[in-house]
């Protein structure tokens, strides 16, 4: 690795993206950690605007990408240390399964030098950032949400410069409030910076570690489909939010309406997207920096956006239009199920035939109604019990089929109550439609339900009368008792193993069920998804 240290006098902000911390349950010996095929566009985002703001300043700090999932941390830790003398920050994109691994290479950053700034963000802290705060001292300061890019670059730049006076008026920022003896406090997000972000610059990719080259390969390697077409792709985002996301939230702000596994952070409003003006520039900055294939953050896509997309059709852009149809960029996004219904399916339709979608990534994650209802997956809680989202699921797959679109799903194999009579209903009917679709899956994903903290199935475990309750309405069961036993840890501490999670969560949430049972039937699972000749990731 090209790991220059250039000067002293540069300094130097290092944006990360710590690797999961190795979990026993999960980890094949062989891969201690697992790479990202696309870039973290979320730090691209927040690289890129601190770029723009150091720039307009006269501040010459270098802003550095450093993805330690297609490195390990030890290469991280070395970069670390050797940079050490000129590092002025190091700011970390936290989800569940590395902030532990975040939480103690930032400790020892502060041993190499306290006065290096050690900031965190993200979903992973957003969902616990008043206990992160709490107890690591080592975390200077955090943000909260995702509106939060202006607020992040208004401070690094106000503190390479020593003239912060009021941190009240970063939005997102949370930290020790100087003026009510350290009390966390935390500012409001500001949405409105979502259409004045800049575009992102994915040079920073390339910066001291060539990680371009690595997610190419890993994109080649999992998508194979990619690699025969020269593909090179990242990931894009004009809009954000999901319709679930509305409605009444719990005491620690998720969303009552979400599906039960979901820890995306919902931020102060549900949705908000570009015009589609800018949602082309976006398109256009990214095609001009040398991609042609985007995966496109926003969730659930033609059901969340259509009213976008539709105007993105009216409204297609001369440079775009000249292109060579084969030449121009394809799209893969997230969809519902729902998004292929009968009444919707024109949506997909003008994706695919005008926009250049050729790939959906669908949420299926089960195949009975029992399951999909105790996940939450209706459009709305109060709809949860009355649509019938099998039904959507066994279309979905049929009209995608159809359509020759491409397919890559999710499917979880537990969930709060299940028995093994819900598992085997589920094995049943997806066998059913892989006897008649399978031609239709790129890839499928199965994963046993994991409760990251920011979900509905996290909070089960640190408000068990919302398991026991969620789990009456559908005549399934708990173990109210165990999860009452375990709910302080949940409440109160940060440095949540993994693997531990899991398993409380199996036993308090799904005690018809052992983790031997979950795992077996996880590889069936896996076993019939493979013999259709589909890929597993
Ligand atoms: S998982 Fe569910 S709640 Fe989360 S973005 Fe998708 S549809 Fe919305």
């Amino acid at each position: 690795m090209d790991a220059p240290v250039r000067s002293l006098a540069t300094k130097e902000i290092v944006l990360i993206n710590a690797a999961d911390s190795a979990s026993t349950l999960f980890d094949e010996a062989a891969e201690p950690y697992q790479a990202n095929a696309f870039p973290n566009l979320g730090l691209l985002t927040l690289g890129t605007a601190l770029r723009t703001e150091l720039a307009a300043r006269g501040l010459s700090h270098q802003v550095t990408y450093f993805d330690a999932s297609v490195t390990g941390n030890d290469e991280l830790i070395s970069y670390l240390e050797a940079h050490a003398p000129r590092l002025f920050a190091v700011c970390f994109s936290i989800y569940t399964a590395n902030y532990v691994a975040s939480a103690r290479i930032a400790e020892r950053v502060k041993r190499l030098d306290p006065n290096i700034h050690t900031v965190l963000g993200n979903d992973g802290f957003s969902a616990i950032w008043r206990i992160a705060m709490r107890r690591r001292a080592a975390f200077d300061y955090g943000f909260y949400g995702n509106d939060v890019v202006e607020g992040f670059s208004r401070l690094m730049a106000d503190l390479a410069e020593r003239r912060v006076v009021d941190l009240g008026r970063y939005p997102g920022l949370v930290f020790r409030d100087p003026a009510n003896n350290g009390r966390i406090a935390r500012n409001e997000e500001d949405p409105e910076e979502f259409n004045r972000l800049p575009m992102v610059d994915y040079s920073l990719t390339r910066g001291p570690f060539d990680h371009d080259a690595r997610y190419l390969a890993e994109q080649h390697r999992s998508m194979p489909s990619l690699a025969a077409r020269g593909a090179r792709g990242v990931t894009i985002e004009f809009a954000r939010g999901c319709l679930k996301f509305g409605g009444r939230r719990n005491d620690y702000g998720v969303p009552l309406n979400a599906c039960d596994f979901c820890a995306i952070n919902p931020g102060s409003r549900a949705m908000i997207g570009a015009d589609a003006e800018r949602a082309w520039a976006i398109i256009r900055s990214a095609v001009e920096q040398g991609y042609n294939y985007f995966f496109v953050t926003t969730d659930e896509l033609p059901l969340t956006f259509w009213p976008l997309l539709n105007r993105m059709a009216e409204r297609v852009p001369d440079w775009y239009r000249d292109m060579h149809r084969d030449d121009r960029p394809r799209f893969l996004c997230y969809a519902r199920a729902d998004a292929f219904k009968a009444n919707k399916l024109h949506r997909i339709d003008l994706m695919m035939e005008q926009l250049n979608y050729d790939t959906f990534w669908i949420g299926l994650e089960a195949f009975s109604t029992i399951s999909l209802r105790a996940m939450n997956k209706g459009i709305s809680a109060s709809r949860n019990g009355s649509q019938d989202m099998l039904e959507h699921n066994l279309e979905a797959v049929a009209c995608a089929a159809q359509r020759g679109a491409r397919i890559g799903a999710g499917l979880i194999v537990t969930h709060l109550g299940i028995t093994p009579d819900i598992m085997e209903t589920n094995f049943r009917i997806l066998d059913d439609c892989l006897q008649r679709h399978a031609q239709a899956f790129m890839e499928i994903t199965v994963n046993l339900l994991y409760p990251n903290p920011g979900s509905l199935a996290f909070d089960y475990l640190r408000m068990p009368s919302s398991a026991r309750d969620a789990a009456g309405r559908l005549g399934l069961e708990v173990d109210y008792d165990y999860l009452r036993s375990v709910q302080g840890k949940y409440a109160e501490e940060d440095m949540i193993d993994t693997d531990e999670l899991l398993l409380d969560f199996m036993r308090g949430c799904c005690p018809a069920v052992t983790i031997e049972q979950a795992f077996d039937y996880r590889n069936r699972v896996s076993e019939l998804v493979s013999s259709h000749g589909i890929q597993l990731v």
